[in-house]
């Protein structure tokens, strides 16, 4: 009897609540599954939190890879995977996002000739120079099933030649988990452990294009100071990035205050509350659009593009930033917004039909409808 168990790679922060709510469906379903975990992220505040706050179960395996380079991290995650991937022969490997622990779980799957699941598929950037976007044309490639969040991804992925009957648009697992827990995220909380009185608002900061360059680190940090002329400014900060931003002076203003990250419910509690958001981040600029945050984007591109058009997300430069937020600020937020097509929390649910036909082999899912 050939195998149904299906393994879900995770590794880093901004998968666990992608992979939430297609774990929960599966499971509802009676798939069997298991969970690992690369650690290319692995501290409290930037993996075992989401563990706990998402009732993720824990995982199967912990392959503990740490932090390295891109060559070094991806090539402890394949190596590891390989192993495994040998041992439990899985039907079906499902990957999330544009980390690289996606990349590498893609890639050792198909070298064995197990079958690839690829949660948001076909986002593009077009912009070479993120690692996310090699880590997303290189999954595309490789994976059978494709669950795209937008349909635009659905255009890219037919430009790059994969075939329609591989791909499924199922709206998006990580606004399931962010509905699920509305209830949780509490701004008034959030005013009160930041001693918050007035206007503020929340940033992240890592992409290598605003952090990793002295010069450009120091420009981010001269934006974000102009920011805090206006309003306070509560940074969450990530850790990649944090020694350069620090060093170009990014703590030196009495009203931008830096801080370790936060866990799910209590990040999103602040950004619930905030009157605008600033990021580089790609999960925040969706999660904004739900929440009706206004989302100040600062890069020169977005895979993300519905957040622009059916979201309350910009994009700006580091040069126009404050100026920006200060209309941002005294505009308030829209009363109305539109939403992107099927966010409307069941994502995993259609994820985990397709997955559960698929490995049942149940009517070839996806077959037939080029
Ligand atoms: N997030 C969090 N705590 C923080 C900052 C972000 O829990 O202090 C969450 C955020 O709500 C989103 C995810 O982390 O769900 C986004 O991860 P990240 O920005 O690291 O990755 P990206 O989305 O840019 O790939």
């Amino acid at each position: 009897m050939s195998s149904e168990l299906v393994i879900h790679v995770t590794g880093a922060r901004p998968n666990f609540p992608k992979a939430a709510p297609v774990i929960r469906a599966l499971g509802a379903r009676g798939v069997a599954q298991e969970l690992v975990h690369t650690g290319q992220h692995y501290d409290d505040a930037m993996a075992k939190v989401f563990f706990r706050q998402l009732a993720l179960p824990q995982p199967d395996v912990d392959l503990g890879v740490g932090s390295g380079s891109h060559a070094r991290q991806t090539a402890a995650i394949m190596t590891g995977l390989e192993e495994l991937f040998l041992a439990r022969r899985p039907a079906l490997v499902v990957v999330y996002g544009d980390v690289n622990s996606t990349v590498g779980a893609a890639i050792v799957a198909a070298k064995l000739g197990i079958a690839i699941a690829h949660v948001e598929a076909g986002l593009r950037s077009f912009d070479r120079t993120m690692p996310e976007e090699i880590n997303r044309v290189v999954t595309d490639q490789l994976a059978d099933l494709l669950f795209a969040t937008s349909p635009d991804a659905l255009t890219h992925l037919g430009n790059e030649g994969v075939r329609a009957g591989k791909v499924h648009f199922v709206g998006n697992p990580m606004i399931d988990t962010l509905l699920a827990n509305l209830d949780r995220f509490d701004a008034d909380q959030a005013r009160r452990d930041h001693g918050l009185n007035g206007d503020y608002v929340v940033a992240t900061l890592h992409r290598p294009s605003n952090v990793d360059d002295p010069d450009d680190a120091a420009e981010l940090v001269k934006a974000m100071h102009s920011v805090a002329d206006i309003a306070e400014v509560v940074v969450p900060l990530h850790p990649r990035g944090r020694a350069r931003l620090e060093a170009a002076g990014l703590f030196s203003h009495d009203r931008l205050r830096v801080i370790d990250p936060l866990g799910y419910v209590e990040f999103l509690g602040l950004v619930r509350g905030a009157n605008a958001v600033v990021t580089d981040s790609g999960g925040v600029q969706e999660e904004t659009t739900i929440l009706g945050v206004p989302c100040l984007t600062l890069r020169a591109n977005t895979e993300r593009p519905v957040t622009i058009t059916h979201g309350t997300n910009r994009l700006v430069t580091r040069a126009e930033l404050g100026f920006v937020a200060s209309q941002v600020l005294s505009a308030g937020r829209a009363a109305d917004w539109p939403v992107p097509p099927l966010w409307d929390g069941r994502a995993g649910e259609r994820i985990a039909e397709v997955i559960e036909a698929y490995v049942h082999g149940k009517g070839a899912a996806g077959e037939g409808r080029d």
